[in-house]
């Protein structure tokens, strides 16, 4: 059984090694010159770090990553806590598995070398273009393939999605994220809890955590913005614009942002839940299928669950029941992720019953945490 798997992101290296444990002959088609990903951090929940343990790279993320003690919602002047839920090893006790900051290019280069070994051939430079014959024949920017399988994880902008469905761009969601990384050892000891810290402020909210043991602190800050001109979604960002943007913010938030002496500005941009996600021999997983603001730290999870969920699904070949029932079983999950990741903007960015919802949480911690467990109780691997 011959895969191609368009897009070799944390989703499309997460399937490819999915479906070569499977048994699948796999090759990841990407259109970047090489495989560099941004230099920031991603959280990954015990629900995708029971995925990667499934893969065999759990072990390598946790020993290169942080295991934060807690996720705390904090007030953005004062710093004063509104709700807390114990990670650590309280994290796994309740969902199975460990909760994990990573920087990005470790957890990729992880999965690659997993499915290097694990036989996946990597194509770079090499642009997944649609498909013909119900996805029998994959197109590409270097010829044709033949395969049982097309995967398309090839992002926000997915020319598989697009083959699909046809061509609607997305939306802007009229918010703008800054990401930084800053060496530990150049703030004051401290300063920055062992802790994923999200600070709620009026239209912004600033998230602050470690990675790589603690020797990085990845920032993400993001800001309420009507437009979005720029072509591109990215950006080099002004560390002047951002420390303006969060003045007389919580000493950590204020602390980290002095030292920032690089950024990137991203327009952050979602869809609607897409009609369906399966045509043919062809499945979408990911961005492609789900992109969703970073407000609960689910994209890359759900991608890396999606991968575990369609390798399970189609381990005895794609037919078109094995796809629908990949859809049928991925779609209705990702699209309460994607609507729970809007709905927190309101909370982080105290628009409406925001001062509310946060008295209720520091009246109610359990709160915060029971209504994780649909979330991070998860078993994408077993179903
Ligand atoms: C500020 C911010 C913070 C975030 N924090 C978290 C977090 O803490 N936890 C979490 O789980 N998620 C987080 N996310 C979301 C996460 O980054 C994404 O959901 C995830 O990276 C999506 O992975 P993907 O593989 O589906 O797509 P992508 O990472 O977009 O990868 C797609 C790949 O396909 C390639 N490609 C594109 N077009 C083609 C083509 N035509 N042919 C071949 N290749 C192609 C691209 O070059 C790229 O390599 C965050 C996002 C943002 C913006």
């Amino acid at each position: 059984m011959r895969a191609v798997v368009a897009g070799a992101g944390i989703g499309g290296l997460a399937a490819a090694l999915a479906l070569s444990r499977r048994g699948w002959a796999v090759e990841v088609i990407e259109a970047a010159q090489g495989l560099a990903e941004v230099g920031a951090g991603l959280q990954m929940s015990p629900n995708a770090m029971r995925v990667l343990d499934a893969l065999g790279v759990a072990g390598r993320v946790e020993a290169e990553g942080f295991l934060p003690q807690a996720a705390e919602l904090r007030h953005w002047r004062t710093g004063a806590l509104h709700g807390a839920v114990a990670l650590g090893d309280a994290a796994r006790a309740r969902w199975g598995a460990t909760y994990v900051h990573v920087h990005r290019a470790d957890l990729q280069a992880a999965l690659l070398e997993a499915a290097r070994d694990a036989g996946v051939v990597v194509t770079v430079a090499t642009r997944v273009t649609g498909y013909a014959d119900g996805g029998a024949r994959v197109l590409t920017s270097d010829g044709d393939r033949a395969v049982d399988l097309l995967v398309g994880a090839d992002g926000i902008r997915s020319a598989v999605r697009a083959a699909m469905l046809g061509d609607a761009p997305p939306r802007f969601t009229g918010q703008v994220a800054w990401r930084a990384v800053v060496p530990a050892d150049r703030l004051p000891q401290g300063l920055v809890s062992p802790v994923a810290a999200v600070f709620c402020g009026p239209g912004r909210h600033a998230v602050l955590y470690r990675l790589r043991g603690g020797a990085l602190v990845n920032l993400v800050a993001v800001e309420e913005r009507a437009a979005w001109a720029e072509e591109d979604w990215r950006q080099a960002g002004d560390p002047a614009d951002l420390a303006r943007a969060f003045a007389g913010w919580a000493a950590p938030v204020a602390g980290v942002i002095a030292a920032v002496d690089a950024c990137h500005l991203w327009g952050l941009f979602d869809r609607d839940p897409l009609p369906r996600w399966v045509d043919g021999r062809v499945a979408l997983l990911g961005d492609a299928a789900h992109p969703m603001l970073p407000f609960m730290a689910q994209g890359a999870a759900q991608a890396i669950e999606d991968a575990a969920a369609l390798a399970r699904h189609v381990a005895g070949g794609a037919t078109p029941a094995a796809l629908a029932a990949y859809q049928a079983e991925r779609r209705p999950r990702t699209s309460a992720i994607q609507a729970a990741s809007r709905a927190n903007a309101g909370l982080y960015h105290l628009h409406g019953a925001a001062a509310l919802k946060l008295a209720i949480l520091r009246l109610r911690p359990s709160l915060m945490r029971d209504r994780l467990d649909a979330v991070y109780g998860h078993d994408a691997v077993g179903g």
